[in-house]
């Protein structure tokens, strides 16, 4: 039950009943590969200031008094595919996990949930659309995670978000982004009445779709049509085979 698939059961039970249970997924995205290649770069960046147990000059400028955290685990912990950090919850029996971009750690010992978001829009980057709940929700199922694996957490998490400037006056075989760090007080106390909630759902009967999602909307109106389409030549058939029936049938010429 990785964090994308319990936003899934947030967004639409019926998808994650689907997916989960009946092993139907939505059909994959494409990858999003410059956003995967500047969370490489800044993984690399910081690394650096962890390997040193300093501060990068970002979290300086932006007074955040922490140094990125050094651990065994760090690198498995940031591995999706590998499931990341993980935790089985005794109530549902879900193997929850999830792929943290970075963690930092405070003089008092709490870890930072940091997440990296790349981006290219004009004007600030920030938390105010309401889309990004998502987000909100990703930086929340990590601390829980990190919680429930015995560490204590910090409630203040930071975006990393990087945005391209697109006012350049060229290319110029580069992209240039500005760097901001937000701060996020995030609150997990939704996560484990979610996970009860997909529990239930997984356990009883497929859920109705959201009334919002066009692709349900989309398979409904291609389904009518289809059956439609279907029945035609059917009923054609019918009242050519009652005519035949009516008529006296000539011997075939063979
Ligand atoms: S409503 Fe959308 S999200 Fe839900 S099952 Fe249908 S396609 Fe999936």
């Amino acid at each position: 039950m990785s964090r994308s698939k319990i936003d899934m059961f947030l967004n639409c039970p019926r998808c994650f009943y689907l997916d989960r249970r009946l092993g139907v997924a939505q059909p994959p995205g494409y990858p999003f590969t410059l956003n995967s290649a500047v969370d490489a770069l800044l993984k690399k960046e910081f690394d650096i200031h962890r390997a040193k147990n300093q501060a990068h000059p970002l979290m300086t400028s932006y007074g955040v008094d922490a140094v990125p955290y050094s651990h065994a685990d760090l690198e498995a912990w940031r591995d999706s595919l590998r499931r990341g950090i993980q935790y089985q919850d005794p109530k549902t029996n879900f193997l929850v996990t999830g792929g943290v971009d970075d963690v930092w750690v405070n003089p008092k010992g709490e870890l930072i949930i940091v997440d990296y978001k790349a981006t290219a829009k004009a004007g600030e980057v920030n938390l105010d659309a309401e889309w990004q709940i998502g987000y909100k929700r990703q930086m929340e199922i990590y601390q829980w995670l990190f919680r429930n694996n015995g560490f204590k957490v910090s409630s203040t998490g930071y975006f990393v978000y990087v945005n391209a400037q697109t006012d350049r006056e060229a290319f110029d075989a580069k992209l240039e982004f500005d760097v901001k760090i937000i701060p996020y007080k995030g609150n997990d106390s939704w996560v484990e009445g979610t996970l009860l909630a997909a529990r239930r759902c997984l356990d009883g009967e497929l859920p109705e779709s959201a009334p919002s999602c066009d692709f349900c909307a989309y398979r409904a109106s291609a389904r009518l049509h289809e059956e439609a389409v279907q029945q035609k030549p059917a009923r054609k058939a019918a009242k050519t085979s009652k005519k035949i029936s009516a008529t006296k049938v000539r011997p075939a010429l063979f």
